[in-house]
C-alpha cells in the first residue's frame, strides 16, 4: 500500500488538466449556461488566505455546475493598474509593467498550484494595450453621450498619494489606500455622470434578489435619495440675490431662526466684502477650508460660527434672520446653505446653544406641552404645526405638502428629489493607468481621440530615479501631439483614469477577450453574460460594485448589451481570522497558500477553508481544523488502498441484505444533502460533514463484513459515489482515487450523482437475484414482500429478462428479504 502524497498527486494531475484543455469553455446553444467568477485580484505579487478562500468557494461551484451538466465559464484575470505598482517601482527600481508581470506570472503559478478550474484562454490583463484601448473606447463613448466632462471643483486631494480620489475612495476622510488625511483641493478633473443614473442605480437594487441584503442597504444609503423642498431666502441686503437651501422638513420652515453657509459657498466674499467683519470672516474660511471633512463634521467636533452681518428673509413669513458661516456645512452636499431650524435639528439645536441664537418650536407631538420651558434637545418627531401662521394645526406630514405648494405659488420654492450621490471623479494624476484619450487643442479647444488611434500608449520608458514616478505630464514625446480635427500642435491630456474604470467591465471582456474590433463580441457577451455568480469581498459593496452597474446601464442605453445588471447573483465572502485578529504581517498570524499547500497539499488547504465555515461568515484559521481535514483525505486514501487490494484478492457476494441496504441508504442520504447544501444553500461545510459521515459508514460497511465476504459491487459503488461528491473540494485526490477504482476518464467529466428516493425509505430492503448461484443483479422491493412478489420482481428486472432469454427455467427458489435464485438449464 502506499502513502497519501498529495504533493506527488497535485501536480501530476495540474499538468494533466491543462495539458487537454480541461477548463475551456465554448459557447454550446444545447446546453445552459453558468457563469461563475470570483473578483479578479490585483497582481500584488503573492496570494494571501483571503483570495484562497475566494477562489475555493467559486472553483467548488464551477466544478459542481460543471458536473450537473451546465455550460461553465469560470475566467480569470488581473486588475493591474494602479498605485501600489508605481510605489514597488520606485523601491526596486523596476518599471511597474516589468514588475507588474513579473507578479502576474508568480501569482498565476499559486493559482493553478490550488487546482481552480480556469479557463486561461479567457485571462485579461487591464494594464495591457489591448484591454485599455477598450477602456479609453469607453471613457469616449462616455464623452459623446455626455456623460464624462471635465469642470473645476473643490476635490478630495491625497498629499500622500499625490493624486485626487473619488468620494467612494475616501472613507471617513482618510485616504482608502494609505489612510493619510485627504484635504480638499480646487482642480479642474475629470467626472463620470453618475448621478445622472442614481435613481436607476437605486430602484433597480430591488431588482437584485440574491444579492445580501446589507451590500443593498449600503448602496442603498450611499445613493441617499431624499425628499423635500429647495427654498430660497433672500438676502435683505442684496435684494437681487438668494440663498438657495434643502432641506427634508419644510413643515418647519416657521422654526428658521438663522441662516449658515459653507465656507466654500460663493456668496461669502461677497457678503463681507468692505465691512468689517471681512478680515474676521475671511480668515476664518481659509483656516477651515484647511481642515479635512472629518475633522469639520465629526461628532465631537465643535460647530463653529461666524455672523456675516446679513440677513436672509424667510420667504414664508417675511422674517429676517442672520446669516452666518459655518465650519460643519460642507459645500459638496447639498447646496451648501443648511437653514437653522434648532428646535427640531439636533445639530441646528446645539448650534443654536453654543451661538445664543432663538430656538421656536413649531411642531407640537399629540398630548405634549414643549412651548412653555426651554427645550432639552431638538424635538425631530412628527406633530402638529404650531407658531406657524395659517398653517397652524396641520399634521405636519401634510403641513410639507402644504408649506411646500404655499413656495411653489409664490415662486420661492419647489418641491424636489436630491441624492447623496455625487459625480464619479475618474482623473488621477500618476503614471500606472489607461490615458486619458482626449487632446488639447488651441483653436479647437478639447478634441477627443478618433476611435482609430486608440489605444493612447503608455510611455513605456520611465524615470525611476527620484521617490515617484513621475506622472504623464512629464514625458515630453507623450504630450506633444497633433490635433485630430486642424492637424495643428496640441496637447494631450496627462491624467490618468481610476482604476475602478478598468474593473467595471472586465467581467463583460471575459466573454471574448481577444476581440479585437470593439470591446466584446456581442454573440458572445449575449450568450454569457450576465455573471450568474459573483464572488468577492464586502469592502466593495458601494466602490466597484456601484461603478460596474453603473457602466452596464451605459451600455445597456448604448444598445451594446441586453441586460442592465452585470451580477444576478452576489456573495459577500467572509474575512480570514487567526486567534480573534485578521492575517496581518503586524500582528503576526499570517498563514499564506503557499505554506499550507506545502505542507498538506491545496486539497487539505480547500476543504479546511470550505469546512471550516460557511463562506458568507468570518472564518477562524485552526491549525487543528486544518489537521483534521487532511487526516480524513488520509482515510479516504487509505479505504481506497484497502479496498483496490480486497477487489483483487475476493470474489465479493452478498452476505447480508440488511447492511447493504444501509450502505446505500448513507450513499443516496448523502448524495442528496450534498446536492442540497450546495446548490440551494451555499453551506459547504455541512456538505463536507455529510460526506465525512458517508466515509464513517463505508468503514462501518466492512468492519460489519470483516472475516467474511461483503459484496464488491455495493461497495465499489458507494466509492465512487463518495468520490464523485468530494471531487468539487477536493479535485486532486478525487481525480486520482477514481483513477484508483479502475476508471480512465476524469472525474470532473462525469456527472454528478443523483439520489434514488427509494433506497432512502428505511423499509425496503435490496434482494439479490442469482442465476445459477451467481449475483445477476439486484432489485429494491419492500421489506415484507412475499416469495411471490420477489419471483415476480425478479422476472421484470430487464437485465435479468435478458439473462434469461431462450433459456430453460428449471426452478426457482426464492428468500424474501434476501434472494431470489434462478436456475436454468
Ligand atoms: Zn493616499
Ligand atoms: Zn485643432
Amino acid at each position: 500500500m502506499t502513502n497519501y502524497n498529495p504533493a506527488q498527486i497535485e501536480e501530476r494531475w495540474q499538468k494533466l488538466w491543462q495539458k487537454e484543455d480541461f477548463y475551456r469553455s465554448e459557447i454550446d446553444e444545447t446546453k445552459s449556461k453558468y457563469y461563475v467568477l470570483e473578483m479578479f485580484p490585483y497582481p500584488s505579487g503573492k496570494l494571501h488566505m483571503g483570495h484562497m478562500r475566494v477562489y475555493s468557494i467559486g472553483d467548488v461551484l464551477a466544478r459542481f455546475l460543471r458536473m450537473r451538466g451546465y455550460n461553465i465559464i469560470h475566467p480569470m484575470g488581473w486588475d493591474a493598474f494602479g498605485l501600489p505598482a508605481e510605489n514597488a517601482a520606485i523601491e526596486h527600481r523596476v518599471n511597474p509593467a516589468q514588475w507588474t508581470a513579473q507578479n502576474i506570472v508568480h501569482m498565476k503559478k499559486q493559482q493553478n498550484r490550488l487546482g481552480v478550474s480556469y479557463d486561461w484562454y479567457r485571462e485579461v490583463n487591464t494594464s495591457s494595450p489591448d484591454y485599455y484601448r477598450w477602456s479609453q473606447w469607453l471613457f469616449l463613448l462616455m464623452y459623446k453621450r455626455g456623460l464624462a466632462y471635465k469642470k473645476k471643483a473643490s476635490v478630495n486631494w491625497c498629499a500622500d498619494c499625490a493624486t485626487v480620489l473619488a468620494n467612494e475612495q475616501v472613507e471617513k476622510g482618510l485616504c482608502w489606500r494609505c489612510s493619510s488625511v485627504v484635504e480638499t483641493r480646487e482642480l479642474e478633473q475629470w467626472f463620470l455622470r453618475i448621478t445622472d443614473y442614481a435613481e436607476r442605480l437605486l430602484y433597480d437594487l430591488d431588482k437584485l434578489e440574491d444579492w445580501p441584503e446589507r451590500v443593498k442597504i449600503m448602496q442603498q444609503n450611499w445613493i441617499g435619495r431624499s425628499e423635500g423642498s429647495e427654498i430660497a431666502f433672500k438676502i435683505r441686503e442684496f435684494p437681487g440675490e438668494e440663498i438657495r437651501t434643502f432641506t427634508t422638513r419644510p413643515d418647519t420652515l416657521f422654526g428658521v431662526t438663522y441662516m449658515v453657509l459653507a465656507p466654500e459657498h460663493p456668496l461669502v466674499k461677497r457678503l463681507v466684502e468692505g465691512t468689517e467683519r471681512e478680515t474676521d470672516v475671511l480668515d476664518f474660511v481659509a483656516r477651515v477650508r484647511k481642515e479635512s471633512e472629518i475633522e469639520r463634521t465629526a461628532e465631537e467636533a465643535p460647530k463653529i460660527g461666524l455672523f456675516t452681518g446679513r440677513h436672509a428673509v424667510n420667504p414664508i413669513n417675511g422674517e429676517e434672520v442672520p446669516i452666518l458661516v459655518g465650519n460643519y456645512v460642507l459645500m459638496a452636499y447639498g447646496t451648501g446653505a443648511v437653514m437653522g431650524v434648532p428646535a427640531h435639528d439636533q445639530r441646528d439645536f446645539l448650534f443654536a446653544k453654543k451661538h445664543e441664537l432663538p430656538i421656536r418650536v413649531v411642531i407640537q407631538p399629540e398630548g405634549e406641552e414643549f412651548s412653555d420651558q426651554p427645550l432639552k434637545e431638538a424635538y425631530t418627531g412628527e406633530g402638529r404645526m404650531v407658531n406657524s401662521g395659517s398653517f397652524n394645526g396641520l399634521e405636519n406630514v401634510e403641513g410639507m405638502k402644504e408649506v411646500t405648494r404655499y413656495l411653489e405659488q409664490h415662486d420661492s420654492g419647489c418641491f424636489q428629489i436630491t441624492y447623496r450621490l455625487r459625480d464619479w471623479l475618474i482623473s488621477r494624476q500618476r503614471y500606472w493607468g489607461a490615458p486619458i484619450p482626449i487632446i488639447y487643442c488651441d483653436k479647437c479647444g478639447t478634441v477627443p481621440v478618433p476611435e482609430s488611434d486608440l489605444p493612447v500608449e503608455l510611455p513605456l520608458e520611465v524615470e525611476l530615479s527620484g521617490n515617484r514616478v513621475p506622472s504623464l505630464a512629464h514625458y515630453e514625446d507623450f504630450v506633444q501631439a497633433s490635433c485630430p480635427v486642424c492637424g495643428g500642435r496640441a496637447r494631450r491630456e496627462t491624467d490618468t483614469m481610476d482604476t475602478f474604470i478598468c474593473s467595471s467591465w472586465y467581467f463583460i471582456r471575459f466573454t471574448s477577450p481577444n476581440s479585437t474590433d470593439a470591446p466584446f463580441d456581442s454573440e458572445a457577451v449575449d450568450y454569457w453574460m450576465p455573471v450568474d455568480q459573483y464572488i468577492g469581498g464586502i469592502e466593495h459593496a458601494v466602490l466597484h460594485l456601484l461603478y460596474a452597474r453603473f457602466f452596464t446601464k451605459v451600455l445597456f442605453d448604448a444598445d451594446l448589451i441586453k441586460f442592465e445588471e452585470p451580477f444576478s447573483r452576489l456573495l459577500a465572502q467572509g474575512m480570514v481570522y487567526k486567534d480573534g485578529a485578521k492575517m496581518s504581517k503586524s500582528k503576526g498570524n499570517v498563514v499564506t497558500p503557499d505554506e499550507i499547500v506545502e505542507q498538506y497539499g491545496a486539497d487539505t488547504g480547500r476543504l479546511f477553508i470550505l469546512f471550516a465555515s460557511p463562506p458568507e461568515k468570518d472564518l477562524d484559521w485552526s491549525d487543528q481544523g486544518v489537521e483534521g481535514c487532511h487526516r480524513f483525505l488520509r482515510r479516504i486514501w487509505r479505504l481506497l488502498e484497502e479496498c483496490k487490494e480486497q477487489f483483487a484478492a475476493e470474489k465479493g457476494v452478498s452476505e447480508s441484505v440488511q447492511k447493504e441496504f444501509d450502505l446505500q441508504r448513507s450513499v443516496h442520504a448523502a448524495i442528496k444533502k450534498v446536492t442540497y447544501d450546495i446548490q440551494e444553500r451555499f453551506n459547504f461545510n455541512t456538505a463536507i460533514s455529510a460526506i465525512m459521515e458517508l466515509v464513517n459508514a463505508i468503514y462501518a460497511y466492512r468492519q460489519s463484513a470483516r472475516g467474511t465476504v461483503y459484496n464488491h459491487a455495493i461497495l465499489h459503488d458507494a466509492l465512487e459515489k463518495t468520490i464523485l461528491l468530494l471531487a468539487p473540494f477536493a479535485p486532486h485526490l478525487a481525480e486520482e482515487s477514481w483513477h484508483m477504482l479502475g476508471h480512465t476518464e476524469s472525474v470532473h467529466r462525469q456527472e454528478w450523482p443523483s439520489y434514488d428516493p427509494d433506497k432512502l425509505l428505511v423499509d425496503n430492503v435490496e434482494v439479490v437475484i442469482q442465476i445459477n448461484g451467481k449475483v445477476r443483479g439486484r432489485i429494491t422491493v419492500p421489506a415484507d414482500s412475499s416469495k411471490e412478489q420477489l419471483i415476480d420482481e425478479a422476472h421484470r428486472n430487464e437485465r435479468i429478462g435478458e439473462l434469461l432469454a431462450g433459456r430453460n427455467v428449471v426452478k426457482v427458489v426464492a428468500v424474501p428479504g434476501r434472494l431470489v435464485n434462478i436456475v436454468v438449464r
